[in-house]
């Protein structure tokens, strides 16, 4: 790869370092995070809790002082009632009474009625109250425990950024616009390894989508500082440490020099008709030459190269063979 790849694959590398710490710190705080809310939760309830045996108790208190009220007034009846001038009278101020008592009766058994609801809710907020506290005393616990955690975690990702300030000094403006844009959308996973899924065939995917990949992506990588994109996911893609050359391209033995952009792609059908074209010497000068192709990983792929693969080089296609074969030293022409 050219360096401009080279410098993103490092930066990539640094950067996923920097993501995996910074959720790991975003891990170990989520569960803190969770316990205030649980711990906020039950201070609302008991809030909530607290006003409602506030309106109970005030309205017990109201039927209370009802009823004192009631018991007064009973009271001052009954006097009266003693000061009666005659039965009618008495039997008047009786019946007074009596409606009296009905009525306190009725009141007493609100009042009865609403402090059975406050025992209810003082049971309620004396619950939730120690829940508080315990759910308080853990959340307490869990900061004092995590401290350190934090302040590790914290360590890690501050000893790891200097790593990718580093590493993205030598990835160019454009293409760091590329990985800014593809870092946001993917979660920090802008770019995507070449994998190759048999190896014993030349075929690859894209490691971040899965998708196949025409057949010279590889050489396009290999020989070319350009960005090359997975056309499905649009990740930026890479070659990883895992497939050198001589796994990627592994169809025929030997192969050392892995750059030669220049060279000419031909397939075996042109170089045979190529052959059969010209005249009998011209094969026979050509000869020489036996295994150039197969040093050149730019070549290799050449015979079994699907129709939509895009140029991995910029050379024209085979010169025209027709005429001569062109004893060119790297001549394809001599394939068998
Ligand atoms: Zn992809």
């Amino acid at each position: 790869m050219g360096p401009t790849n080279i410098a993103l694959v490092r930066f990539y590398q640094a950067d996923q370092q920097v993501r995996a710490a910074q959720a790991k710190l975003e891990a170990a705080t989520k569960d803190v995070r969770i316990q205030e809310r649980r711990v906020n939760d039950l201070v609302e309830r008991q809030r909530l809790a607290t006003t409602t045996l506030r309106e109970l108790q005030a309205r017990s208190g109201q039927f209370d002082l009802d009823i004192k009220t009631r018991d007064s007034h009973i009271e001052k009846l009954r006097t009266q009632q003693q000061a009666a001038h005659n039965n009618k009278e008495y039997q008047a101020f009786l019946v007074e009474i009596n409606t009296q008592k009905v009525d306190k009766a009725k009141v007493e058994d609100q009042m009865l009625a609403v402090m059975e609801q406050v025992e209810k809710q003082q049971k309620e907020s004396a619950e939730l109250g120690t829940m508080v506290d315990s759910e308080r005393a853990k959340l307490e616990q869990m900061k004092a425990q995590i401290n350190d955690r934090i302040t590790a975690l914290q360590a890690e990702i501050d000893a790891l950024v200097p790593a990718r300030e580093e590493a993205l000094k030598a990835v160019p403006p454009r293409a760091r616009e590329a990985y800014d844009r593809l870092a946001e959308r993917f979660e920090g996973e802008a770019l995507a390894a070449l994998i190759k899924p048999d190896r014993r065939r030349e075929e690859y995917a894209c490691g971040g989508c899965m998708m196949d990949l025409v057949t010279d992506v590889y050489n396009k990588l290999h020989s070319r500082d350009d960005l090359v994109f997975c056309p499905s996911c649009h990740r930026i893609l890479y070659i990883p440490d895992d497939l050198p050359p001589e796994v990627a391209v592994k169809t025929r033995p030997a192969k050392k020099e892995p750059k030669e952009p220049r060279e000419p792609r031909v397939s075996k059908k042109k170089a045979a008709a190529a052959a059969a074209a010209a005249s009998a010497p011209a094969t026979e000068e050509a000869a020489p030459e036996p295994m150039s192709t197969a040093d050149n990983p730019a070549e290799v792929g050449a015979t079994s190269e699907p129709t939509m693969a895009p140029q991995t080089v910029d050379a024209p296609e085979a010169p025209p063979r027709d005429q001569s074969p062109a004893p060119t030293p790297g001549s394809p022409a001599s394939v068998e």
